[in-house]
Order: structure tokens, then sequence, then C-alpha cells
């Protein structure tokens, strides 16, 4: 493999840069001034259609006899924008979003016999299958030549659904022999969030996924850059709708991104990163509302890698603090360890920070539907203690004073402090 990058970008737009006419024009007027130059477009659902899919998968799967009328609403919903983009009702956008949709109405006919995973990836990939086409042909109605590419050809996953595990080798293979011939005759459409398994059957990359996507294809295509469109002018050092006064951090290292979105910071995937440090690949966070503004840069530093010049906050909220001790009175040891994390993983219960003492262990997670389920399975061998409703705020870069501002008047039922971080679960006063 040769180090030389091709220079080729990648965009990824997500749900809130599409989420209606206005903001997919405002999308073809950046697309418009990037013409000439070889770009990849990775375009989720619009807005908060995997939301409304993931609702129209449950009411499916349990029966409730909602599903049909929900999905309805929804596709009533893409045609609306449709009818703003394309006036001409004889378009063949309008066969395409009313084909692309009856894939769901089939699923729907049938009783929900499969498996809950592999249903909930058939149906919410919809969102990115109706996107792209929409977003792929207003572009070229705007005279902005664009291939629509099916990601599911180019990103093999295995067969974890709702978490599909990427191929590497295969996908990387695909994508490099695939998509860089195609780049000269205009920009490469495709969703993002979505994979295909060796039997043709959709996988989803976990939920936000899109970002992941723009790198897998970055990663493979050798890119120049990455560049996420997004509803803020960058990365800030916390979330402005939780922290008003955020500002926005101008370069991160990568190790500095990882740590952030590791921790929670939403506005990238975490998978995202890796993938681009390991080819050195730069990762530009920019706004779509102000497309000439700079955003956040996010590369390789030698030497010292920029400390953020303001701590870095990330909140979770509904988190659950499950503390438990061994109903035999044993030490927390490897064999409990052991039994507890396998738990764990079982019931997908995915945990954001660990403590353990002499007979007690704690972990911090994000409430889940399983939760209950897996709770009653460790009492079967630990007394377990729960407390709901929780905040999990970790500050990068924390001083004593900074902690005392965000912490001051709550209730705090755990911390946990490293040289760079400290991690404080509490009750909201
Ligand atoms: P999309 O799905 O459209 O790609 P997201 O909504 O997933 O975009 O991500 C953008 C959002 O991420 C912002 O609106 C902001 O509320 C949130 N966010 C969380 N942490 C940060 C942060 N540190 N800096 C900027 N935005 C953040
Ligand atoms: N549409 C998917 C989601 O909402 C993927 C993404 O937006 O990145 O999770
Ligand atoms: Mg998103």
């Amino acid at each position: 493999m040769t180090s030389k990058k091709l220079d080729i970008k990648v965009f990824k737009f997500g749900g809130a840069s599409i989420k209606d006419a206005a903001s997919i024009r405002n999308v073809a007027a950046i697309l418009a001034s990037y013409q000439g130059q070889q770009v990849v477009i990775v375009v989720s659902a619009l807005g908060k259609t995997t939301n409304a899919l993931e609702t129209i998968t449950e009411a499916y799967f349990h029966k409730t006899g909602k599903a049909p009328a929900l999905l309805e609403q929804l596709k009533q919903q893409h045609l609306g924008i449709l009818s703003e983009l394309f006036p001409e009702k004889d378009h063949p956008v309008y066969t395409e979003l009313n084909n692309t949709f009856v894939e769901i109405d089939w699923i729907l006919e049938d009783e929900p016999v499969e498996k809950y995973d592999y249903l909930y990836d058939q149906i919410v990939s919809i969102g990115e299958m109706a996107a792209t086409k929409m977003v792929s042909a207003y572009l070229n109605y705007r005279q902005i030549p664009t291939l629509w590419q099916d990601a599911r050809d180019y990103i093999r996953t295995d067969n974890t659904y709702r978490e599909g595990t990427v191929d590497w080798q295969l996908t990387e293979q695909k994508i490099s022999k695939g998509i860089p011939g195609l780049l000269h005759n205009g920009f490469v459409l495709t969703q993002g969030f979505l994979g295909g398994t060796s039997e043709n059957y959709t996988t989803t990359l976990g939920r936000e996924g899109s970002d992941y996507t723009a790198a897998i294809f970055a990663y493979a295509l050798q890119a120049s850059q990455v560049t996420i469109w997004k509803d803020v002018p960058g990365v800030l050092n916390a979330d402005p709708r939780y922290f008003p006064g955020a500002t926005k951090i101008e370069k991160l290292s990568y190790h500095e991104a990882i740590e952030m979105t590791y921790y929670g910071a939403t506005v990238i995937h975490p998978k995202t990163i890796k993938p681009l440090q390991n080819r050195k690949i730069p990762l530009y966070v920019r706004s779509f509302l102000h497309p000439k503004e700079e955003g956040t840069v996010i590369e390789e530093f030698t030497g010292d890698s920029p400390v953020p010049a303001m701590p870095v906050l990330v909140l979770k909220l509904k988190q659950v603090l499950i503390s438990m001790s061994a109903k035999d009175f044993s030490f927390i040891a490897e064999d409990n360890l052991s039994y507890i994390f396998g738990i764990l993983a079982a019931y997908r219960v995915k945990m954001n920070l660990m403590q353990n003492a002499a007979i007690s262990f704690s972990i911090c997670a994000d409430q889940n539907e399983s939760m209950q389920e897996m709770i009653t399975e460790l009492s079967k061998s630990f007394t377990v203690k729960i407390n709901e409703n929780l905040t999990l705020l970790t500050i990068r870069h924390y001083t004593e004073s900074v902690i005392e501002k965000y912490v001051s008047g709550k209730n705090i039922l755990l911390e946990q402090k490293s040289r760079h971080t400290v991690q404080l679960v509490y009750h909201e006063a």
C-alpha cells in the first residue's frame, strides 16, 4: 500500500442538514461550490426519521397494530418534502421513493417471526435509502452530476444486526476498486450507517453511525480529508444544548477527539476517529449553516498536541448506577468480575464507568430496555442496589474550581479522578 493520498474528499451530511426542503437546497448550494472536485458524499436519514422507524419496528414486533399508520405518516412527510423540491409530479424520484418505502410494507404484511435486531436493520435502513434517493435526485435536478451508490455493496459486515462489525479488508478492496473510477463523472453519493452481509442482508453500524461510514470510505480511498457538516460551528468544549456558553475548539488531536467521544461527546460517532488517525486523514467539523467558516480540524500533531484552552465537558443523562456485592460475601475478584462483565455484554448494557471496592462493585451505565432483566439475572448471585435518573459529567483537563462550578449543590454518588479526567455521577439538585 502506498502512502500517497488521492485528492478525494469525503463529506457527511447528517439528519439535521437535510431535515426539510430548505435544508436540502442548502446542501445542494454547498456542494455546488465543490463541483469538479472528487467528492464522496455520505448521507444519513432525514431529520428524526430513524427514531420514527424505530417506533415502527417496535410497533410491528409487538403487534400493536400501529405500524402501518405510522409508516404512512413518515412516507407522507418524505413526499411532502419531495413536492417542494420537485414541482413536476411525474419526476421519477416519486416512483423511486414509493418503491423504497414499499419494502417496509412488504415486511409488515408478514408476521414478525425473525429476530428483533434483524428486523430492526431491515426496516430502519430504509431511512437512509429514502434520503439518499431524494438528495441524489435533487442534486442531478440542479445540474450537479451525482451517482447514487448502495453502501451495502461496499461495506461488508458480519451479521451482528444493529452493530455490524466491519470486515475491513474486504470493504477496503470493494471501495478502492469500485469508487475512484466513478468520481470522474461527478460526485458519488451513498448511505451512512449501513452495511451488508455476505448473504446480502442489510446491517446497521450502530446509532449515529454515518460519521463512521464517512471514515470507512475515507480510509479505503486514502482520502485527503473528511468533512462532517453539522448544525454547530465545530467541536465545542461542551454540548451547547446543555452549556450555552460553550466555545469552539479550533484544533484537536486525534487522541483528544477519541477521548471526548469515548466519554460521550455526541458530535462525532466514537468509531470515526481511529481509522482516520491510522491513515493520518484530517477530519473537519464544519457548520452547514455557515459553510464559509472554518470549523474544527482534528489531525495529527507532531510534538505536543494542543490541550484545549477550556476544560472539555461531556454530559450523559439517564444514567443508572448499579452497585452489587456477592451474596456469598466473597471479595470482588477476577471470577466475580468476569461473570459480571459476561452478563453486561449479554444484555448489551453500555457501561460508562466502573469502580470496585473489597466487597462491592459499581457501574454507571446508560438506561436500556433490557436493564431490568439483567438486574434480575445479577440478583441471583449478588445483592444489587440501583439508583436511576442520574447524570454523569466528565471533565477533561479539569481544575478544582471547574469541578466546583459545575457540581456545587449536587448530590454526588460517585467520583473518579485520573490525571486529566474527572467523572462525577450525581442527582440533579
Ligand atoms: P447529525 O446527526 O446531523 O450529523 P448530530 O445531531 O448527531 O448531527 O450532532 C450535532 C450535535 O451534537 C449538536 O447539535 C450538539 O448539540 C451535539 N454536541 C454534543 N457535544 C458537542 C460538542 N462537544 N461540540 C459540538 N456539538 C456537540
Ligand atoms: N440515521 C442514523 C441515526 O439516526 C445514522 C446517523 O444519523 O448517523 O442513528
Ligand atoms: Mg446524528
